[in-house]
């Protein structure tokens, strides 16, 4: 296709970062658009919700989670070698 190796390699790759890298948009529930880094996804049922949805699909707001004093689990993190 090019010539240059390298060329067709990068072209190859922004039209990846195109394509792909865009800020992928999510239909919410309450049939809000949000981009999906806005979003909260549901470890059991797998839906996405935006941040008013999460309140209710969740149980709490993070005002009832930081009033309730109970701290979210740290996940032990890997030594590094
Ligand atoms: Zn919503
Ligand atoms: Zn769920």
């Amino acid at each position: 296709m090019f010539e240059d190796q390298d060329k067709a390699k990068r072209v190859i790759k922004q039209f990846t970062q195109a394509k792909y890298e865009l800020p992928t948009m999510i239909d919410c529930a309450c049939s809000r658009r949000i981009p999906i880094r806005f979003m909260y996804k549901c470890y059991y049922c797998g839906e996405y919700f935006c941040e008013k949805c999460a309140e209710v699909h969740f149980g709490k707001s993070r005002k009832d989670y930081k009033a309730e004093k109970v701290k979210c689990v740290p996940v032990k993190t890997k030594e590094k070698k």
